[in-house]
């Protein structure tokens, strides 16, 4: 396998990655600011992708945001929704067409470069709030990256039926540099512990009963 992996440089697409690598899978990452608030994501993956050595194309559309407003992740008047992700509040970060803009362009990417893969880190618990990240998008997506090119081009999901609890045992079992990825929104020095995403990060971790070697602010 030949993956282009989406990879924000956050804790679900770094173990994706060490996934792929087990599996022998040639990979090349692509981080993009599509003008997220938490563009500090894109620094830690930047570190990631040098300290295990791997390609990482960075693609900067920062006016993306401009078009994608309405989310708190993309426009800042609208306010960044605190407590668990699975609550109705969190779909204030759902950001409109977000996984078909950022896989569209994967795969341009992949099929440009001989590549026949695109993989990304859906998981479980992403479901109850992001409509891109149910197994039906990514199927119809699958079909439709198939339709866009005369080679074929597979999406690759394994962690559509993980929860996140399974992907830091997985992350743990292959070495994956946990300790250097970065999941909250908020943009502070370290993460906020209070937002949606590092609270489903805490979580997580007391889930997989993994040692959590994330900095929270106090
Ligand atoms: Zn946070």
């Amino acid at each position: 396998m030949k993956a282009v992996v989406l990879f924000s440089g956050g804790l679900d697409s770094t173990v994706l990655v060490s996934h792929l690598l087990s599996k022998g899978a040639e990979v090349r990452l692509l981080s993009i600011d599509y003008g997220q608030r938490h563009a500090k994501e894109l620094a830690h993956g930047d570190a990631l992708a040098r300290h295990m050595n791997l390609p990482r194309k960075s693609l900067s559309l920062p006016d993306l945001g401009d078009l994608l407003k309405g989310s708190s992740l993309t426009d800042d008047s609208v306010e960044l929704p605190e407590g668990h992700y699975a609550e109705e509040s969190m779909k204030a970060t759902v950001v409109p067409n977000r996984n078909m803009i950022l896989l569209a362009l994967a795969g341009g990417y992949a099929l440009s470069s001989g590549f026949d893969t695109i993989a990304y880190a859906a998981h479980a618990g992403d479901h109850f709030i992001y409509p891109d990240c149910r197994p039906e998008f990514a199927e119809a997506m699958e079909k439709a990256l198939g339709l866009a090119d005369w080679e074929d081009l597979k999406l690759y999901r394994p962690f559509v039926d993980k929860t996140k609890a399974d992907l830091v045992k997985l992350g743990t079992e292959l070495g994956s540099a946990l300790e250097m990825t970065w999941s909250c929104y908020a943009g502070m020095d370290n993460h906020c512990g209070k937002c949606g995403t590092c609270v489903e990060r805490k979580e997580a971790f007391e889930l997989a009963k993994v040692p959590d070697p994330t900095k929270y602010e106090e």
